[in-house]
């Protein structure tokens, strides 16, 4: 059996993030998990490079687009080894071997007629640089530029994407896996309802110059999806290599909602068009929201896996991420939620186990793991618990829900705890006549902490060896890395002697400045904190919010920051806001916009800079790119004009 699995290459406009370190650890678990049960695996990741966003990011920094993505490349494939990410291959859109693939897949799809040249007329927005639909507009404005876009005709290339609309609806009806979780596959099916359009797969040279040329007309650029899509196929040597050969047909590629679209129709209509067989599985994931309050550091609102890593350990951060999630839907983060995780189920539950059944191992036989008598009915029971285990794990874990896979292991781990408690094995040391008895129950705690190494080494794989450790056993044993060989009980080896080691998780006790501010954040919520679970305010509630129309006159970005701007708005009176948009306005492009205010919030420091109130902005979520659109006002009113 093999295993092919991807993450999205990611688009190089912004530093790594939790949502990259999501999708990156779901895909290095899932193929750490394929290793354990013995199959050829191959695990890819990468980076996207191409566009004008990169162009523009790249413009902001004062250095070229190549600088620019080296960089930024760098910092992502040097985020992964602190997470014990281990790819076996890292993709740039960039590479050589990448661009001579895209080029040769082009010619070949335009050779065969389906790709055509074409006019389009649109609605284009110089600022936005793109063409809008009739349906972005606001009073016939770009939203984001509050000017109307111009009507120009552009020559572009396009891709028969149509062609192929009733061959993907087939497939995805007969191939019920395809795009899993289901709502997904049902959105999918959903759009694919409607008729399905062609894609302009080209960008002209006088618009961007910063990406793949087309083979067959060197005045245009490719599109970047059309080019990163490719990385999954680039990324393996396609058209002849062996590593094509062994693992396309196996091709599982996980992704972020957000790209649901590019990866459940363009990408499997070129395949078609190529005559390249479809992967085998789209395995798509929700959004991780953040509590705005909670991460005060900016608007801007990102968490950055580095800073969870050093707080909490790159295991905790990675059994969190696994067990918060329900993978296809939004989770929530905050820093309570990680800290709760690790004190209890990390701390309490797998520590404790681990230490109090090694101490008495210790104690009671001089570290030396002891061969069990005969079962009785409580050893049957843990072993029973152990086999359920390791069958909801294996389906768990081969189908995405580690969050099922996890819970089956803790149902064993607090089975075990259980079976300390009533067995008493202090009291059996007591008792000469027990002696058999209490050489039983430690053999089958130490049995249950083998088979805990084993199955969490995909999740935890630092944790994982440290156990193998503690256990007396060699890392490459295969009853602790291999899951068949190592899933029947009674494997662990009788005589064996136990090795001391510090305690697996910390408990984390002392409060972290971000912890205080959070909690005080709560308890200055917590008299309202009934309203938010209810989702319901009341008319009065809504009241004490105080809304208006604000005037912009003057911005400038903050030193130091890359997310803030520093405005001076009249609302009627001068006020200064600091607002987490640098990212998409230039402080020119501000000036004497009107934008909508919350001027009643509890005035705030950001990066030295008081804010005395917030601006409201949308969060615009298209083809996989997220940005904050300023919300605005329909027509023109007075500064300081009240919103209710
Ligand atoms: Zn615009």
């Amino acid at each position: 059996m093999t295993t092919y699995i991807t993450t999205p290459i990611y688009y190089v406009n912004a530093q790594p993030h939790l949502g990259h370190a999501y999708s990156t650890i779901v895909a290095d678990t899932f193929a750490r998990f394929s290793r354990l049960k013995g199959e050829d695996t191959r695990f890819q990741t990468g980076t996207d490079e191409h566009g004008d966003k990169i162009v523009e990011a790249a413009e902001k920094e004062g250095v070229t687009p190549r600088e620019y993505v080296d960089r930024i490349s760098a910092m992502f494939r040097n985020s992964w080894p602190p997470l014990t990410i281990k790819p076996d291959h890292f993709i740039r859109t960039t590479d050589v071997e990448h661009i001579a693939t895209v080029r040769q897949i082009l010619q070949q799809v335009y050779d065969k007629g389906d790709i055509y040249f074409d006019e389009y007329s649109g609605l284009y927005c110089t600022g936005c640089e793109r063409f809008l639909t009739e349906k972005e507009l606001v009073d016939g404005n770009c939203p984001d530029h509050q000017k109307p876009p111009q009507e120009i005709t552009e020559q572009n290339y396009f891709f028969r994407m149509s062609s192929y609309q009733q061959q993907l609806i087939d497939h995805i009806k007969a191939n019920p896996d395809f795009i899993s979780p289901e709502r997904y596959k049902n959105e999918v099916l959903s759009f694919l309802s409607e008729p399905l359009e062609d894609l302009c797969i080209s960008r002209p040279k006088s618009r961007l110059t910063w990406g793949i040329e087309l083979p067959f007309d060197d005045n245009f650029v490719t599109y970047v999806w059309f080019d990163a899509l490719i990385n999954y196929l680039s990324g393996l040597g396609y058209p002849d290599s062996a590593n094509y050969a062994k693992y396309w047909q196996v091709a599982e590629h996980v992704i972020a909602k957000d790209i649901l679209k590019p990866h459940g129709i363009y990408w499997p209509t070129m395949l078609m068009s190529m005559g390249v067989p479809l992967y085998r599985k789209l395995q798509v994931h929700g959004y991780w929201n953040i509590d705005e309050t909670k991460m005060s550091k900016s608007l801007g609102n990102v968490v950055r896996p580095a800073e969870l890593i050093e707080e909490y350990g790159v295991d905790t951060f990675r059994y969190f991420s696994l067990r918060e999630m329900s993978f296809g839907l939004d989770a929530s983060f905050s820093q309570k939620n990680i800290s709760t995780r690790h004190n209890s189920d990390l701390a309490n539950d797998l520590g404790n186990l681990f230490s109090r059944s090694s101490a008495m191992i210790e104690k009671y036989c001089q570290g030396q793991v002891p061969s069990p008598g005969p079962a009785i009915e409580s050893d049957e029971r843990l072993q029973e618990t152990a086999q359920k285990m390791l069958s909801q794990y294996n389906t768990a874990m081969a189908d995405f829900t580690f969050h099922k896979a996890l819970q089956a292991v803790w149902e064993l781990i607090s089975h075990a705890n259980k079976y300390i408690v009533v067995n008493e094995p202090w009291s059996l040391a007591k008792d000469e006549a027990q002696r058999d008895r209490l050489h039983t129950v430690l053999y089958n705690l130490a049995e249950c902490l083998r088979l805990l190494t084993l199955v969490l080494t995909p999740v935890m794989p630092t944790t994982s060896k440290k156990m193998a450790i503690g256990l007396g056993l060699a890392a490459d044993e295969p009853i602790i890395c291999q899951l068949q060989d190592g899933s029947p009980w009674g494997l662990y080896p009788a005589g064996n002697k136990l090795q001391a080691i510090s305690p697996l998780f910390p408990r984390l006790e002392k409060k972290t400045k971000k912890q205080t501010t959070e909690k005080k954040a709560a308890a200055s919520k917590k008299n309202k904190k009934a309203v938010i679970e209810e989702g319901i305010i009341s008319f009065e509630q809504f009241k004490e919010v105080d809304l208006r129309v604000a005037k912009i006159v003057s911005a400038e970005k903050i030193k130091k920051s890359d997310r803030l701007l520093k405005l001076t708005v009249n609302a009627p009176e001068t006020r200064t806001i600091v607002a987490g948009i640098a990212e998409f306005y230039t402080p020119d492009e501000l000036i004497n916009r009107l934008v909508l205010i919350v001027a009643n919030l509890k005035p705030t420091k950001l990066m030295g800079v008081e804010s005395q109130g917030m601006v409201l902005a949308a969060k615009s979520e298209l083809a996989g790119e997220t940005r904050l659109v300023l919300a605005g006002v329909a027509d023109a009113v007075i500064a300081g004009s009240k919103v209710a």
